[in-house]
């Protein structure tokens, strides 16, 4: 893109551009990146650089290592069951690249409908609301729901990539979806972004400072390149910040975003008692209206909170997470089987710390991610 060899001016610059040893400098600058485990990219320097660019970069990295840290299995904590979240998807002209295939569009909107499920499983209390932002307006395409139709309608919906996303209009638009939400619900805004730059009608700080009072937190997943102003409004609400280098890393990253996030602060203080009740034959056990809406969610009439016990019982293990089974010290006894599977154990297995059961290493990792509860425990 830069040099033409038959046209002198390039080739000079080509010469500028062009370090001792044949590499270029962006080739250089590039193979010192970094990558965190949080997706945040940094100055591969180090910690010990002091002060400079990768100073900044590094910030956002400290936090989504914290998010890690703190969702580490075993560690307890207050989460927030109770999630209300506004998808932002960019639908700029960014969106139409094909990498990665067969478009941005199609691959995040795919990807999204992959999230969804997996976000109603191990969050049923959640509601989800889709916003898509090009050509310089922002536009509602689902409202805050339960309910999986509209949303997967929505992505289906998703206006052609055109012109440059409103990054203004979207945060003005969620701290709008989000500012009546009861205060016991999490305020979340994941941004899925491929452009970089966007186009606002105002100062996009006043719009951060109005998110940040109403305690939403901005997460947000790039698709091509850290831009300052995303990082930064990520990084004022607590939020993480993350470029995907690929499609699997791009799954990571949102994957990250299934498991409920620790509640914040100002959340925690205020958290009380919240009464719920439990529908049946679709009244509303306080005022008896009758709920055409989808279970969870709220009487149309006395908003009282609608679960299922299930509902409860899935999001409950988030609380309580089971903790890490450590290997067990050898030698094993003999003839002893997996308290799961009922596989002989030959030289290592797993141990729960509570009642000391074995388990093969494949029942241990299946106990952790899906059942959260340890089989031989009384
Ligand atoms: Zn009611
Ligand atoms: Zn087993
Ligand atoms: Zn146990």
């Amino acid at each position: 893109m830069l040099v033409d060899d038959d046209d002198d001016e390039a080739v000079t610059q080509r010469g500028q551009l062009q370090a001792r040893d044949g590499t270029y400098a962006w080739e250089r600058a590039t193979a010192q990146l970094r990558v965190d485990e949080g997706g945040a990219v940094g100055a591969g320097a180090g910690e010990g650089e002091g002060e400079g660019a990768g100073a900044g970069l590094r910030f956002g990295g400290t936090a989504s290592r914290g998010r890690e840290a703190a969702l580490r299995p075993g560690v307890a904590y207050r989460r927030g069951l109770a999630r209300n979240l506004v998808l932002v998807v960019d639908c700029g002209a960014a969106m139409e690249q094909v990498d990665p295939p067969p478009s941005r569009q199609a691959f995040v909107a795919a990807q999204l409908r992959a999230w969804l499920s997996a976000l109603f499983v191990a969050c049923p209390l959640s509601a989800v609301c889709v916003l898509a932002t090009g050509g310089g307006v922002c536009t509602r395409l689902c409202p805050l729901t339960a309910a999986m139709p509209p949303l997967l309608a929505a992505l289906d919906a998703l206006p052609d990539p055109a012109g440059l996303p409103s990054l203004q209009h979207a945060l003005d638009m969620a701290t709008a979806e989000l500012r009546y939400s009861p205060q016991h619900c999490t305020r979340e805004v994941v941004l899925l972004l491929a452009s970089l730059s966007t186009t606002d009608p105002g100062s996009i700080h006043d719009s951060i400072d109005a998110a940040v009072a109403q305690r939403l937190t901005v997460h947000a997943i790039h698709l091509a390149a850290e831009v300052y102003i995303v990082k930064h409004m990520c990084v004022r609400s607590g939020g993480s910040h993350a470029t995907a280098l690929d499609a699997a890393h791009f799954h990571t990253l949102l994957s990250a975003h299934v498991a409920p996030p620790p509640l914040h602060a100002g959340a925690q203080a205020l958290t009380a008692l919240v009464p719920m009740g439990f529908p049946r034959s679709s009244q509303c056990p306080r005022c008896c209206a009758a709920t055409a809406h989808t279970v969870p969610g709220q009487c149309a009439v006395c908003a009282l909170a609608l679960v299922r016990a299930s509902h409860l019982a899935r999001s409950y293990h988030h609380l309580m997470p089971l903790p890490p089974f450590p290997i067990a010290a050898a030698p094993l006894p003999a003839d002893v089987r997996c308290g799961g599977c009922a596989t002989p154990l030959a030289a290592s297995a797993a141990q729960c710390p509570l009642c000391a059961g074995l388990f093969c290493f494949g029942c241990d990792a299946f106990v952790h991610a899906q059942l959260h509860v340890c089989p031989t425990c009384p």
